[in-house]
């Protein structure tokens, strides 16, 4: 997350760091910055660390890449959004191992394909959920999985566009070996 900064500016976007976030929409003060803090919560009492539940982290990360795609890398687009297609497409049970098999995955695919881009939705169109519902169900000490869990699918369905283009990556994981 770090570089995000530095992202933004290759792509040829100016942050704004006030009022709601010019990406998601979310009723911030502090635009994009106050998105990012999301993943500074501490969700342990979430019991992360359990297989089962190791995929709500993978929501959070997913729905929050996918609804400020100009801060990440151009590929990562297409991890993210492959493993939510994965999930939700596929039914695919995710484990942290998996993504490791999804890069390899995506670094075989990217070659020859070095003009393709996945088009974003329309920026305030990329889900309602976003990240202050997310903090502020956490401190409410509300159950925050079934919110993270409909956060990604509807980040997913806004990127209906794309998921023609990723199923081509989705195939060829499956076909590697689960
Ligand atoms: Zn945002």
């Amino acid at each position: 997350m770090q570089d995000y900064l530095e992202l933004a500016e290759k792509n040829g976007i100016t942050l704004i760091a006030k009022g709601s976030c010019q990406f998601c929409g979310a009723n911030t003060q502090r635009g994009i910055h106050e998105c990012l803090e999301i993943f500074a919560l501490d969700l342990e009492n979430m019991e992360l660390h359990r297989k089962e539940n190791q995929v709500y982290r993978f929501y959070l990360v997913d729905a929050h890449v996918l609804q400020h795609p100009e801060i990440h890398g151009r590929w990562s687009n297409h991890l993210h959004l492959a493993r939510l297609h994965l999930i939700f497409n596929y039914k695919v049970n995710w484990y942290y191992h998996l993504t490791t098999q999804l890069s390899n995955c995506i670094n075989k695919y990217k070659v020859g394909r070095q003009d393709e881009f996945l088009s974003p939705p329309d920026i305030h169109k990329r889900g309602k959920i976003t990240s202050t519902d997310i903090v502020k169900a956490y401190s409410e000490k509300s159950d925050l999985m079934p919110l993270l869990k409909n956060w990604a699918n509807e980040v997913y369905d806004a990127w209906e566009d794309s998921h023609k283009t990723v199923d081509g990556i989705a195939t060829q994981f499956l076909n590697s070996g689960l």
